[in-house]
């Protein structure tokens, strides 16, 4: 057999999907499976079956990251696919889930065909990659590669004051750390876009090139609380006007720097009272660009305009810096396996960047890797309109297919 000429079994594979689609419905097309929930440790059992019909060896780690290992001729270091099967509370049923389903498809189609390769083959599904229950995100993938300790992620809480070791624990999945993956030649994510660009460019397969670095402030404007019914408009200290000139600022230094993108997500005004001349504004500014000096040069531009303002409307002004992360750029060679991949079966494919951060962000640092891109209908994710068509995810999965076959050397 024509080693080019394996595909995916889509019937399989989307009536995979249909299944993980059903654990944790919110009934309206979407998904509420947050990280090691009662809807994500039922997804996970499903998931282990799986990964042991297909022979792998399976192994839980200390993070509760799960992988289902198949041999090569090598003991060597392996190729990993995978990424996560948590949700938003309302989220879609794609999204991550699509990168660990196509990569049981893989070892499905490779068994089947009795394909054995030169470097293990190893699926991962990763703790809590959406930061919805735990926050920051991408803990399962963080904690292996040591952007964060150990102690740090066990002692997260959420919301209702569980802990996540505490969380793990109670869903049975706590591992050990001597199964964590080590030895790691490549790690492949097949996702969708999360964006518009594949979609309106009517392309199928993304290439994606790294992911875009992204760095977080916290303004604080300060100004002076007054009554609003005797305070003229000359004395007034206004911390929010103030703080609105600077939001606008923020969204017009878009326009000198193509391809940036700022968003104030969040704000809170004090005392925020209706009567109240508002003396204290707080808001989040997050700027992405995928040149990370670029980014910093607009951080420098909007921190003299903001002092400007700042200036003029008798405020005081404070940016602290609560998350800086440089652009990380994917490995060359997954990349041209991708892009060659896509080209065999005829696919359309583009290059991007991701906006949102992954499970490859971290595991880029220790592994060659790369992501493959489908297109997300409209743009939309973490909702339950999000979709992919079953033709992309197909399309996707062939691609994902002959990455690992090219990565891993199968030798028919
Ligand atoms: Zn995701």
């Amino acid at each position: 057999m024509e080693k080019t000429s394996l595909k995916v079994n889509r019937e399989r594979l989307l009536e995979t999907l249909k299944v993980s689609s059903s654990i944790g419905s919110t009934g309206n097309g979407g998904l509420n499976r947050l990280a090691l929930s009662e809807a994500d440790k039922n997804m996970r059992d499903i998931f282990v079956d799986w990964l042991k019909e297909e022979g792998l060896e399976v192994r839980i780690d200390d993070f509760g990251n799960i992988y289902g290992r198949r041999k090569g001729k090598k003991d060597g270091p392996s190729v990993a696919i995978g990424s996560h099967l948590d949700t938003q509370p309302c989220g879609g049923k794609y999204d991550g889930i699509l990168g660990v389903l196509t990569a049981l498809e893989v070892i499905r189609v490779l068994n089947e065909n009795d394909i054995e390769t030169e470097y293990p083959v190893e699926v991962i599904n990763f703790t809590n990659e959406e930061g919805a229950r735990f926050s920051p995100p991408m803990l399962g993938s963080g904690g292996i590669t040591g952007n964060f300790s150990k102690d740090f992620i066990y002692g997260l809480k959420d919301d209702e004051g569980i802990s996540f070791e505490q969380a793990l624990n109670e869903i049975n999945y706590m591992g050990d750390i001597k199964n964590r993956i080590t030895n790691i030649k490549n790690f492949i994510e097949l996702h969708i876009e999360q964006g518009p660009i594949l979609h309106e460019k009517h392309k199928t397969i993304g290439i994606v090139q790294g992911i875009q670095g992204n760095d977080l402030f916290t303004v604080k404007v300060t100004g002076k609380t007054n009554h609003a019914g005797p305070t003229p408009m000359k004395n007034r200290r206004d911390a929010l006007v103030a703080a609105s000139k600077m939001i606008v600022k923020v969204n017009e230094i878009t326009n000198e720097i193509p391809g940036l993108k700022t968003t104030v997500g969040k704000m809170n005004v004090r005392p925020n009272v209706t009567n109240v001349i508002p003396g204290e504004v707080e808001f989040t500014i997050d700027i992405r660009h995928e040149d990370n000096d670029l980014r910093s040069h607009a951080f420098e531009r909007l921190k003299e305009q903001l002092s400007a303002i700042a200036l003029m409307s008798e405020v005081e002004l404070t940016i602290t810096t609560d998350w800086n992360s440089e652009t990380t750029l994917f490995a060359p060679a997954v990349k041209d396996a991708i892009k060659n991949a896509a080209d065999e079966f005829g696919y359309s494919a583009m290059e991007l960047f991701s906006g949102p951060g992954h499970d490859s962000k971290y595991m880029a640092g220790v592994a060659d890797t790369g992501m493959i891109f489908v297109p997300s209908v409209d743009g939309i994710s973490h909702n339950e309109q999000e979709l992919t068509l079953d033709d992309d995810i197909e399309k996707g999965a062939n691609v994902l297919l002959h990455v690992v076959q090219k990565l891993a050397k199968d030798k028919l």
